[in-house]
């Protein structure tokens, strides 16, 4: 198992912790499973940020013999920025039909379409999934459709609608929405996964059971 990502509920309030638990921490093994999702395979721990910090932290950590390079991620930080989001993929259909004229308009005026800018495609927490292919929800046993938990996409941003600003190249004057990253974050920004052709690892929990099962789905 390699190690992806740890968020502690200090940094995202919003996260559903299971009763007592304060640190989300998600692994998978870096290997092509044969499985439905057809991907890595993801493993999801919630823990006690107490029990963590005392804990003995390896000075030679394990690394796995035998894996996908594409889905082992370099060493990084989060620097999440709050953000809202619209249904693309997860628009009603009758909705999307009455708002068609408007998104038009839209495009229209500011070059980009409302399907391109309503989710973020990099890697997140809560909203919307960037479905690249048709939306394929997990249900889960107790019969609730799951909820998107996270996001882990080989997508950052280096040009485009979600771009941070603070990443923009120094001398660059172009409006947010054309603009490209500094050269020097390009390359250091980020996990540094491709994922197998820049695809994302969807992982859903249902928060109406006690144990809070997950699921994953993989979109490329
Ligand atoms: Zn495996
Ligand atoms: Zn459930």
């Amino acid at each position: 198992m390699v190690p992806v990502v740890q968020l502690c509920a200090r940094d995202v309030p919003e996260l559903p912790f299971p009763a007592g638990m304060d640190v989300l921490q998600v692994v998978w093994c870096p290997l092509i499973h044969n499985d439905e999702a057809g991907t890595v395979l993801p493993k999801v721990y919630w823990r006690s940020e107490q029990t963590v910090a005392g804990g003995r932290v390896l000075s030679d950590p394990p690394v796995p013999y035998e894996y996908d390079e594409e889905f082992v991620p370099r060493s990084c930080t989060v620097t999440p920025t709050r953000v809202v989001e619209y249904p693309n993929g997860d628009l009603p259909e009758g909705l999307a039909q009455s708002l068609s004229q408007r998104f038009d308009e839209i495009a229209e005026a500011f070059g980009f379409s409302y399907y391109e800018t309503a989710v973020t495609v990099q890697s997140k927490v809560g909203g919307y999934p960037g479905w690249l292919q048709q939306p394929n929800w997990p249900v889960c046993g107790c019969g609730r459709r799951m909820d998107h938990l996270l996001s882990i996409t080989a997508t950052e941003p280096v040009e485009w609608r979600w771009f941070p600003l603070d990443e923009q190249g120094p001398e660059s004057s172009d409006p947010s929405m054309w603009t490209g990253a500094d050269d020097v974050v390009v390359d250091t920004i980020g996990h540094g996964m491709d994922m197998g052709d820049l695809g994302g690892l969807y992982l859903f929990v249902c928060p109406g059971c006690p144990d809070m099962p997950y699921a994953h789905r993989y979109d490329c």
